[in-house]
């Protein structure tokens, strides 16, 4: 067996980061949710998260693919508009991926988020230069995909995935909008950050800070 990196505690270590930086960050993405959308993301994944915090990770002994279940459950439940589902459902195919197991390696892991990329991209129907959570997710996984095919350590691997997704969001500022409530305002889009892939980034770093 090759090195773990992701068991129960650092899933757990990962979604308490994950809710810190987002409930942090709130104004923020709230803020970029105004110039494109109504203004309610930041707002919406501190709830979803606080909501995390106090059911998927108050559960005692559960297990990676329990923590992500919990958490798809919290955000379904909490957060509503395109993001809950979205997320929750992002969430709930990593803990398909990972049911039955336990001190995941880095290809699991990439396995596994690539599942869940997978649901958001089922469900949401997105495709990478619409600007949407997907513009910072897809370029993760190719990070995670070409740093695997290199033998890179995991902690470089995850670090490598997070500035792949950082310079995603940020590359979603030119893009005209293509999906969601962004879509209506159409060349009005063009020149703002897509808030969801400024979340979705946050997510990929918090995983890099945690795992590894
Ligand atoms: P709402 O748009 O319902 O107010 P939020 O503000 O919480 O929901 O989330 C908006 C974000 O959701 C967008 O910035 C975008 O990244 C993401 N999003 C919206 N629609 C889709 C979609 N069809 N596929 C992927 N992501 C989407
Ligand atoms: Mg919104």
């Amino acid at each position: 067996m090759g090195d773990v990196t992701l068991d129960a505690g650092r899933t757990r270590r990962w979604l308490e980061l994950l809710g810190a930086a987002l409930t942090e960050r709130a104004e923020e993405l709230t803020r970029l949710d105004a110039a494109i959308g109504d203004a309610d993301h930041g707002t919406n994944m501190a709830r979803g998260f606080r909501s995390v915090r106090e059911k998927a990770l108050a559960q005692d002994g559960a297990g990676v693919s329990g923590l992500l279940r919990g958490t798809a459950m919290a955000l379904i439940g909490t957060v509503g508009g395109a993001a809950g589902p979205l997320y929750g459902t992002l969430f709930l195919r990593m803990s398909q991926a990972t049911e039955g197991r336990d001190g995941l390696g880095l290809e699991e892991v990439r396995d596994a988020l690539r599942a869940g990329v997978q649901g958001v991209i089922d469900r949401g129907k997105a495709q990478p230069g619409d600007k949407t959570m997907i513009d910072a997710l897809d370029p993760a996984l190719a990070a995670l995909d070409a740093a695997i095919a290199g033998g890179m350590p995991a902690p470089d691997a995850l670090r490598e995935a997070a500035d792949a997704a950082e310079r995603g969001a940020a590359a979603t500022v030119p893009m005209l909008a293509r999906r969601g409530r962004a879509s209506y305002l159409g060349e009005r889009s063009i020149g703002h950050q897509d808030p969801g892939a400024t979340s979705a980034a946050i997510l990929v770093r918090s995983l890099a800070d945690a795992a590894g």
